[in-house]
């Protein structure tokens, strides 16, 4: 089983091979507590306690349709990274793309 992306309007899954979306961890609640904060209430759109989205945060991810290309480190190399398993994201990006809006 894949990671899955828990944006609420995604169903995204990694998938065995780099056609399909990255599915990104989330940042680490230990070493990245503020970052985390971020990611939350962009994907989740609220500000709880992070206690309530920890299964969440343990077992799925935010894929790649969330972020910008510019938010990964090899943008200018020329690869494609919503498709390259290899894409990692600069330290402090959030996502912010296809998210779920309550307007
Ligand atoms: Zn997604």
């Amino acid at each position: 089983m894949g990671r899955k992306c828990v944006v609420p309007t995604c169903s995204t899954e990694q998938g065995p091979n780099s056609t399909t979306p990255q599915v990104h961890r989330f940042p680490s609640p230990a070493s990245s507590s503020d970052q985390l904060k971020l990611w939350i209430q962009a994907v989740f759109q609220q500000s709880t306690d992070l206690s309530h989205f920890e299964g969440k945060i343990r077992n799925g991810g935010v894929c790649s349709s969330h972020f910008l290309p510019n938010d990964y480190r090899n943008w200018n190399d020329g690869l494609n990274p919503l498709f390259h398993k290899l894409g990692r994201l600069k330290p402090n990006v959030f996502p912010s793309q296809n998210l779920s809006r309550n307007s």
